[in-house]
């Protein structure tokens, strides 16, 4: 068989970037397969090095809801760049942006740019920890908030108290102070909180969690987090990176009515250029350097191509019809779901707002321990065989289909025939 393109790019990447790529997932591993080098992107298709043009799922892990290359967002970029790419000083689109967020986020006074996700995490948890005075931190097993060291830690067993490093190179003190609970049991919750509520800085919860596949917050749990936070006086984070501007515009706070202290947003506010935030209440934020005490800081902040990318975004996002987006995506899950279902395997589609994921397991999904037990090589069929049929699937069976708004139903017919014709 002749060597692709993509083989002959990926062999050399390998060779000079660990593992071929620039971030884990992209590698391809979990299904047995190697990555395609994309050349473009248009709209809800990307077309790889070989020309294989494939209707996009994956929409670089959220950020695209707008579609590539959106006409709009291209066009500010590029007169962005002919401006002058960064400045080490202040721009007008700064405050812009800033208050584009401010305005959408009920849990937003005041806003930092940052460039990535996972800056905006670790901010937010340095921040909450600043303003308590406390050190502890509780997360949820199977939410993801980026890679600085407190997020990486797995359970021990049981009512998950114990920390242990997830990956070499995090120090055992670091995740000592991360506090592991189950999605969706506010008991566990309740119990860590009896233990160790006064040394504990803040909960940090995807409030719909979307890195563990799409798993979604039962009713009462994030309300309970929230007035667990405010019984103990932990500051509450919700990080948005995924469900900012995707849940509805302004987020899944928005969306089931509950307000946060702090906010950690990526992916969508940049358009597809690195930008990440985080934000709150005004008495927090104040603490933030300089104009508080708690020192945060970055060189490309506030990157005017960034600032601009993430206006023309969020412009275009605020005039579009999130509810008849959700209502054609609910639509292609369910007839997906029934489609497997067919096939006599087990089969759950989680979906929500413009997100979905298919879960090869008889349900109900509500935490990481019901997601393991789904059929992950079932999985790895179902990825390869799509992706024969010219449909780019997550490679991995724990992360979100998304969809955006450039999505046709000849995109959604197209892939449901695929899902027809396709053997597990
Ligand atoms: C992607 C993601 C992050 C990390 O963002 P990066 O930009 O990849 O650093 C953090 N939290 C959540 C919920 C995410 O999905």
């Amino acid at each position: 068989m002749k060597t692709t393109r993509s083989e002959k790019l990926f062999k050399e990447a390998c060779e000079l970037i660990p593992g071929g790529v620039n971030s884990p997932v992209r590698a391809c591993l979990g299904v047995g397969a190697d990555p395609l080098f994309i050349a473009s992107a248009k709209g809800s298709h990307v077309t790889t090095v070989d020309g294989q043009e494939m209707i996009d799922f994956v929409e670089s892990w959220g950020p695209m809801l707008l579609g590539h290359s959106h006409p709009e967002v291209t066009k500010a970029v590029v007169e962005a760049a002919g401006k002058g790419t960064s400045y080490g000083a202040p721009c007008p689109a700064e405050v812009e942006l800033a208050r584009m967020v401010v305005d959408a986020f009920p849990g937003m006074d005041m806003v930092r740019m940052v460039n990535s996700g996972t800056e905006a995490t670790m901010s937010a948890l340095r921040l909450a920890r600043g303003v308590t005075g406390r050190t502890k931190v509780l997360k949820f097993i199977g939410c993801y908030h980026g890679h600085a060291d407190p997020f990486l830690a797995s359970a021990g067993s049981g009512v998950a108290t114990l920390s242990i490093p997830g990956t070499p190179g995090v120090p055992e003190s670091t995740v000592r102070d991360t506090l592991l609970a189950p999605y969706n049991d506010v008991r566990a919750v309740e119990d860590i909180f009896h233990l160790y509520g006064k040394d504990i800085a803040a909960i940090i919860v995807e409030p719909i969690a979307g890195n563990m596949g799409l798993v979604l917050p039962e009713e009462g749990f994030l309300k309970a987090l929230r007035a667990l936070c405010d019984t103990h006086g932990a500051l509450l984070i919700m990080d948005e990176v995924i469900t900012g501007f995707r849940a509805e515009y302004g987020g899944a706070q928005t969306r089931f009515g509950i307000t946060p202290d702090l906010t950690t947003l990526g992916k969508i506010i940049g358009g597809g250029l690195p930008v990440g935030a985080f934000g709150g209440k005004r008495e927090y934020m104040s603490r933030v350097a300089p104009a508080g005490d708690v020192y945060q800081a970055g060189t490309l902040s506030g990157n005017p191509l960034a600032m601009a990318a993430g206006i023309a975004t969020l412009s275009v996002l605020k005039a579009s019809d999130y509810a008849a987006l959700e209502a054609r995506v609910e639509a292609f899950a369910a007839e997906l779901e029934s489609i497997l279902r067919g096939k006599g395997v087990p089969v759950t589609v989680n979906r929500l707002a413009s997100m979905y994921t298919v879960f090869f397991s008889d349900g109900p999904l509500r935490n990481f321990e019901d997601v393991k037990n789904s059929d992950t090589e079932m999985y790895s069929r179902f990825f390869r065989a799509m992706r024969e049929r010219n449909i780019f699937v997550a490679p991995s069976a724990f992360e979100v289909a998304m969809v955006s708004f450039a999505h046709t139903e000849e995109d959604f017919a197209k892939t449901l025939d695929a899902v027809r014709g396709i053997k597990l």
